[in-house]
């Protein structure tokens, strides 16, 4: 099983928006002339605080392909697993990243922080391809949630061990330099970045040729949701050396629904702000499980009393990813972005109003993932 040169990670929160992110996407191939396989991911993370199960995450994406008589490739991703997690995504999932951030050593030789890290993914490797048939999925290893960025240099020595493991690896995701946070822009040195970058799509082309790796294999870009600054960056290079490439932007689309409830109806309305409100109130609880992926100000947190009197306008634009608009708060957003877990307990109330404004809501999500994300990677011809 191949994935194609451009994927886009997809996939929600609440695995309900798998026409509206396929509807973008095709979108984008007509408007920018670019396909991207549609991944629809998940991580073990937001299964259990969402309480759903991997086989939804399936449902939705093919329910979604055949809703919309899609005829390509598609998949399924078991997001961010290890060896204790992985067993509930087997049957639901055909791609799998591999999360072995938690193995890598902080101090020592290269060898001595990467190998038991690499170890690590070739015991779950075997585990998956034991249950589901090697070939029979994507593999992708991830690095990213670690504070430290790895060098060109470390990911050569990472790459050429991976395929000492015998691991058919199509995607890596490694930790880059500066700040992924979620939900808002890239934050760090973007010469640094574009440098960084460049050098890694030559050393992946490299360890194909060396280490008979998988000919597709591709940098994975996780917390890919928002990163604007640096699309053209990763656009232009990936074209200059005719490389893939694999973004995930699964966070960015409960943000959208969000902004779609504040703008459906004032019901909604209601509801996306008393979210808002409860977030506030168990903000320590709600960041720590992205204590390494968000910095929320909180001095520039509206109170209740201030949101209570929003328009849906006032609403939207606030939390609306346009850094032009002058209302524009990225510390709400990433607020915002960690309150999933509030919408799932308020199920009966959320669910039904999802339903109610898919439409509305389908606008926000395709606009964002074409206009503000794929856009800026493909300008089109
Ligand atoms: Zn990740």
């Amino acid at each position: 099983m191949e994935i194609g040169k451009y994927s886009f990670g997809i996939g929600d929160r609440f695995a309900h928006e798998g026409v509206n992110q396929l509807k973008a996407l095709i979108e984008a191939e007509e408007r920018f002339g670019v396909h991207f396989d549609p991944v629809w991911n998940k991580s073990n993370r937001e299964h259990q605080i969402v309480g759903t199960e991997p086989a939804e995450t399936r449902r939705e994406a093919d329910e979604a392909v055949a809703a919309l008589g899609y005829k390509d490739r598609y998949f399924v991703d078991a997001d961010h697993i290890n060896l204790t997690n992985v067993d509930r995504f087997i049957e639901a999932s055909d791609f799998f990243t591999i999360d072995v951030a938690d193995y890598i050593g902080k101090t020592g030789t290269m060898e001595e922080r990467f190998l038991p890290a690499i170890k690590e993914a070739g015991r779950i490797y075997r585990h998956i391809a034991e249950c589901k048939g090697a070939g029979n999925f994507v593999t992708e290893v991830s690095m990213d949630e670690v504070d430290k960025a790895q060098t060109p240099e470390e990911l050569r020595y990472i790459l050429k061990e991976l395929a000492a493991e015998k691991i058919p690896l199509q995607t890596i995701a490694p930790k880059f330099t500066g700040r992924f946070n979620k939900g808002v822009d890239y934050r760090g040195d973007l010469a640094l970045f574009e440098k960084e970058f460049e050098q890694d799509l030559m050393v992946i082309a490299e360890a194909v040729k060396a280490y008979g790796l998988p000919a597709n294999l591709k940098l994975s870009i996780h917390s890919g949701s928002d990163k604007f600054s640096i699309y053209p960056i990763m656009g232009r290079l990936i074209r200059k050396h005719d490389a893939g490439i694999h973004i995930k932007t699964a966070g960015t689309t409960w943000l959208e629904e969000n902004i779609g409830l504040a703008v459906a109806d004032p019901a909604a309305l209601v509801l996306a702000k008393k979210i808002y409100v409860n977030a506030l109130g168990r903000m320590e609880e709600l960041a720590v499980p992205y204590a390494t992926v968000i910095d929320i100000d909180e001095s520039k947190l509206p109170l209740p009393e201030e949101v209570a009197g929003w328009d849906a306008d006032t609403y939207a634009r606030t939390l609306r990813h346009n850094q032009e608009d002058p209302l524009y708060n990225p510390s709400f957003r990433q607020l915002i972005h960690v309150s999933y877990k509030i919408a799932a307990e308020l199920g009966d109330e959320f669910y039904p109003a999802l339903e109610k404004h898919t439409d509305v809501i389908g606008e926000q999500i395709t606009a964002n993932l074409c206009e503000r994300h794929i856009k800026r990677l493909f300008p089109g011809k």
